[in-house]
C-alpha cells in the first residue's frame, strides 16, 4: 500500500474511481489504462474483473498503484475478453486506514441467472441498517465494505435477470452512487437519483467505456459522448448499443459541487464545463469577492493553481509560481522516518525565495480541512521574507463531514467547524483570510443567480450543513444534523 504522508491528511480525499468497456479486444487492458488516469481518486487499491466466453470471469485486486500492478504482461493475461469493469480505491467505509484485500472492489457475485461483478463510487448512507437486516435474514459477508450490500441485495431480488436485480437493489440503497457493473455480455451504469458522484459514456471504435471522468476517457481515445443522468441506468453490449432506463422516481440532481473545485482533474469535462476553466472562474470570483493590495498571487500547488491564475487575472496582480512542488516526490516516496516526517510539507514544497522576498503575497489554496498544512505553508512563505501573507480560499469554510464517498475528519477536527474566519485567521497567523462565498462558488460553476437557498442546485453539505440524503447511520451513532433556521 502506498505510504501515507504527513500532508496528504489535510485535504479531503475522494474515495474512488470506476472504469468499465465492452466491445474492444483486450479489454482489461483499457481497463488498467483508464484506472490510471482516475488514481487521483483513490491511491489505496485497485481491482479488474473481465469476461471471456471461453474463460469465464477472471479478477485481480492488488494493493497499491494502478501502474505498479497492471502493467504486467503476466497478470493482464489473465483478464482476457472484450469485456472489463475496474476500481480504484481511497476507503471510505468499510476496513478504514487498514484495507485488507476482501474490501477491494469490484465485488462478485454468482446468481442463478450468471455471474455479475460491480464496482461502486459513493458511499450508501443506510448501509449499517442493510447490512443488519440482510445478516438477519442469512446474507453472509465477505467484506466490511458498504458496497456488498448491493450485491447481496442483488442476490435476494426475485426479478429474472441481472439488471433488473440491480434496480432492485439499488430502489433499497440511499446516499450517493455512482456504479460500473459486468454481466456476461453486458456493460452496466448507473447514477443514484440526485447524481451525486460523476459517471460519464465514451464511444471507443465499436465499443463503449463508461468512466468517473472525462479524463480516463482521453487516455484510452475514446470520445466523450454524455454523462449518465442523474437516476439513469445504462446497459450496454456491443452488439445493440446503449439501452437508457429510469429506474428511480425524478428528482432535482444534487451534483457534488467539490468536484468542481477539488476531486476532479483539470483537463475533465463536467456538465460540458472545462474543469479547468471552472476553477480559473472560482479565482475570478474570489478576486472580486476579496480584494486586497498585494504585489504577487502564488498558487498553492498544484490545485490551487487555475484559481490563482484567475484571482491573479481579475485583480491585475502579477502571478508567480512562488511555491515549487518536488513532482518526484508524490505518493509513492519510501515510508518515511520520523525524521523526515518531521520535514512536513517542505518534502513536498519549497518556497521560491528570490521571488516571495519583501513581497505582500497572495496565497491561492483550494481548501482548508485541518489548517495544518496552510500553518506550515505560511512559515515557509515568511521565512523566505515575505512582508505579508494573505490566504485566498478557492471554496467556501468546510465545516460540516461528508457522507457521500468523501474521506473527511470528524467535524470538531475541522478548522471551520470550531472557529469564524477571524479565529482562523488569528490561528494560521495570517495578515488576513478570506474564503469565497457559496454565492459565488454557485456562480462560478455556472449558476449566474447563485443558490437557490430554497432548492439548492448542487450537493454543498460539508459547506452548508444541508444534507440531500439524510446519513441515517451516522445519525444513529450520534452525529448532529444543522438545526433548521
Ligand atoms: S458533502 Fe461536500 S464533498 Fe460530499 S458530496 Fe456534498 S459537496 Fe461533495
Amino acid at each position: 500500500m502506498p505510504p501515507a504522508h504527513p500532508f496528504d491528511d489535510d485535504k479531503l480525499k475522494e474515495e474512488c474511481g470506476i472504469f468499465g468497456v465492452v466491445g474492444v479486444t483486450d479489454a482489461a487492458n483499457f481497463v488498467a489504462l483508464g484506472l490510471h488516469a482516475l488514481q487521483h481518486r483513490g491511491q489505496e487499491a485497485g481491482g479488474i474483473v473481465s469476461h471471456h466466453p471461453d474463460h469465464g470471469f477472471n479478477s485481480a485486486r492488488r494493493f497499491g498503484y494502478v501502474r505498479d500492478n497492471f502493467t504486467s504482461q503476466k497478470l493482464m493475461e489473465t483478464l482476457p475478453g472484450e469485456l472489463a469493469i475496474g476500481h480504484v480505491r481511497y476507503s471510505t467505509a468499510g476496513s478504514k486506514g487498514q484495507t485488507q484485500i476482501r474490501d477491494v472492489q469490484p465485488f462478485f457475485g454468482e446468481f442463478s441467472m450468471g455471474g455479475a461483478a460491480i464496482a461502486h463510487n459513493g458511499n450508501i448512507t443506510n448501509a449499517i441498517a442493510l447490512r443488519k437486516e440482510l445478516i438477519e435474514r442469512g446474507s453472509i459477508f465477505q467484506s466490511s465494505s458498504d458496497s456488498e450490500c448491493i450485491i447481496h441485495l442483488m442476490a435476494r431480488s426475485l426479478q429474472r435477470n441481472i439488471p433488473e436485480r440491480m434496480e432492485d437493489a439499488l430502489r433499497r440503497v440511499e446516499g450517493a452512487f455512482s456504479v460500473v457493473a459486468m454481466t456476461r455480455t453486458k456493460l452496466i451504469g448507473v447514477r443514484d437519483p440526485l447524481g451525486v458522484r460523476p459517471l460519464v459514456l465514451g464511444k471507443i471504435g465499436d465499443g463503449w467505456a463508461l468512466s468517473s471522468e472525462t479524463c480516463a476517457l482521453d487516455i484510452i481515445g475514446a470520445e466523450y459522448v454524455r454523462e449518465i443522468d442523474p437516476g439513469e441506468m445504462v446497459v450496454i453490449t456491443a452488439e445493440h448499443g446503449v439501452e437508457s432506463i429510469r429506474p428511480f422516481r425524478p428528482q432535482k440532481s444534487r451534483f457534488c459541487i467539490f468536484e468542481h473545485v477539488y476531486f476532479s482533474r483539470p483537463d475533465s469535462i463536467i456538465g460540458d464545463r472545462s474543469v479547468y476553466e471552472t476553477r480559473r472562474q472560482i479565482g475570478v470570483e474570489l478576486a472580486r469577492e476579496t480584494p486586497v493590495d498585494a504585489d504577487l498571487v502564488c498558487p498553492v500547488p498544484d490545485s490551487g493553481t487555475p484559481a490563482a491564475i484567475g484571482y491573479a487575472h481579475e485583480s491585475g496582480i502579477p502571478y508567480g509560481m512562488g511555491i515549487i512542488r518536488n513532482q518526484y516526490m508524490g505518493r509513492t516516496f519510501i515510508e518515511p522516518t520520523e525524521q523526515i516526517r518531521n520535514m512536513g510539507v517542505r518534502l513536498k514544497l519549497n518556497v521560491n525565495r528570490a521571488l516571495i522576498k519583501g513581497k505582500r503575497v497572495v496565497l491561492v489554496d483550494d481548501s482548508v480541512v485541518r489548517g495544518t498544512t496552510s500553518r506550515k505553508i505560511k512559515e515557509m512563505i515568511l521565512d523566505a521574507g515575505a512582508a505579508e501573507v494573505h490566504f485566498r480560499i478557492a471554496s467556501p469554510p468546510t465545516a460540516w463531514p461528508c457522507f457521500y464517498g468523501v474521506d473527511t475528519p470528524q467535524r470538531e477536527k475541522l478548522l471551520a467547524a470550531t472557529m469564524s474566519e477571524d479565529e482562523m485567521r488569528d490561528h494560521l497567523g495570517v495578515d488576513s483570510l478570506k474564503f469565497i462565498s457559496l454565492d459565488g462558488l454557485y456562480r462560478a460553476v455556472g449558476e449566474a443567480s447563485g443558490r437557490d437557498p430554497k432548492s439548492p442546485q448542487y450537493c454543498d453539505a460539508c459547506f452548508s450543513g444541508e444534507y440531500p440524503v439524510k446519513p441515517s447511520d451516522m445519525m444513529e451513532k450520534g452525529f448532529q444534523m444543522k438545526a433548521a433556521e
